[in-house]
């Protein structure tokens, strides 16, 4: 113990010290899961994480050659905390190949969306902010959100995305949230895309009641089908866009792009300097040359839509076949299939465990919900096992489903 009001704590233990705000968002569920995941032996149906033959490994080599034969001196330099000139001026492109045109002003580059997310909250939530978001929610929002000292507003959600419908009773109720977060796109966990008839009802109220719109679409150039839905987006003050390029290109360069309204991009960039002072110049100077061929990315995302579909369908089928028990709905794009265990004596929990003796690692539901049960959803990623560990994944699903029914 100590002699200063009991502050200080004995020696490796510092809970006595750290500031209040730590404990707040935290969740170590999918630390967990993901670390059992990469144990040997097992197969992984749990991250959220892209195949690593969608990689366009051989143009990054190409590109990396050429960024440090011509640019190294200012490639292998600190730059500017909002980005490269280059990569801004792709970023706001990639902004307007998605739906909502703005000039690289009003463009950033970050350190994935996840800084994104946290630059979003920092910036704009004081403890006691209420946040209204999908329920199930992407768990590294969730995360950002409260950790910043927020209130959640759980909304239902389903195919179509969030109900805008129940967000509007609730602010004709009183209730003031300061964002509204969505995933327009191929929802993670649930899949769902938001309706264009929802996203301009969505607008609509967040002009009205004065609220900001977080749009986080990491999924949308993953459709397997279709056109891409046009963005809320629409008058350019309202909405703050995160364009992850993680599932797109990949994740380990940690660079992505964010665009905000003018009077707020400022804000997010002073709150990304005392965070990191900027993103990685090497990984933007390859990305922005990479993303400066006016060829690539059409081409690259096709090849990944095809990829993903081609293995949506397979998994889709095999677990048809042999999971009768596990409820479902065919993915449209994205890489997970959210999935009901129709089975009253099996919940998703119980099977996690069965299915990790077994050597396969799922996510269940629980972690995703914020009020909703989630004792009997699971999400499966279908984007990183090939065909053969597919068809050994699901056996081993299905030995784990029997092996808990007789517990
Ligand atoms: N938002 C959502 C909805 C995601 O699923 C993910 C990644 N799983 C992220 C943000 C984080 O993306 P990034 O790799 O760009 O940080």
């Amino acid at each position: 113990m100590t002699g200063d009001g009991g502050r200080a704590a004995t020696a490796g233990d510092f809970s006595g010290l750290l500031a209040r705000r730590t404990s707040w968002g935290r969740s170590d569920a999918i630390d967990r899961i993901l670390s059992a995941a990469n144990a040997p032996g097992v197969l992984s149906m749990a991250g959220g994480i892209p195949a690593p033959d969608s990689f366009p490994v051989a143009r990054l080599a190409e590109v990396t050659d050429r960024v440090l034969s011509r640019s190294a001196a200012s490639a292998l330099q600190y730059a500017p905390t909002a980005g490269t000139a280059a990569m801004r001026e792709a970023v706001a492109r990639r902004a307007g190949e998605t739906g909502a045109p703005v000039g690289p002003e009003r463009a950033m580059v970050t350190g994935g969306s996840q800084q994104g997310l946290d630059l979003v909250a920092r910036t704009l939530l004081d403890e006691g902010d209420s946040v209204a978001l999908d329920d199930p929610s992407y768990l590294g929002a969730v995360q950002s959100f409260r950790g910043a000292g927020a209130r959640l507003l759980p909304l239902p959600t389903d195919r179509d995305g969030m109900r805008v419908d129940v967000l509007a009773e609730r602010l004709a109720a009183g209730a003031r949230p300061k964002l509204v977060y969505v995933v327009p796109h191929f929802h993670n966990p649930t899949g769902g895309v938001l309706t264009t008839e929802r996203r301009r009802e969505l607008a609509a109220l967040a002009d009205r009641y004065g609220f900001l719109i977080v749009e986080d679409d990491p999924y949308g150039d993953l459709a397997f089908e279709g056109e891409r839905l046009p963005s809320t987006d629409v008058h350019g003050d309202r909405v703050v866009r995160l364009l992850s390029l993680s599932k797109t290109l990949c994740p380990g360069f940690r660079v992505a792009g964010l665009t905000a309204p003018a009077g707020l991009l400022g804000e997010l960039v002073a709150a990304k300097q005392s965070s990191d002072l900027q993103t990685n110049t090497f990984g933007q100077y390859v990305l922005a040359e990479l993303l400066g061929d006016p060829a690539f990315l059409p081409a690259h995302l096709a090849r990944l839509r095809t990829l993903y579909g081609g293995k949506a369908r397979a998994t889709a089928a095999l677990l048809r076949e042999r999971l009768p028990w596990l409820g479902f709905e065919d993915p449209r794009g994205g890489l997970f299939f959210w999935c009901s265990v129709d089975d009253p004596r099996v919940t998703s929990d119980l099977l996690y465990e069965h299915a990790l003796a077994q050597g396969l690692a799922l996510v269940p539901g629980a972690p995703f919900c914020i009020e909703q049960d989630g004792s009997r959803l699971l999400r499966l990623s279908f984007a990183t096992l090939d065909e053969e560990q597919r068809r050994e994944g699901v056996s081993r699903l299905a030995t784990a489903f029997d092996k808990a029914r007789a517990d």
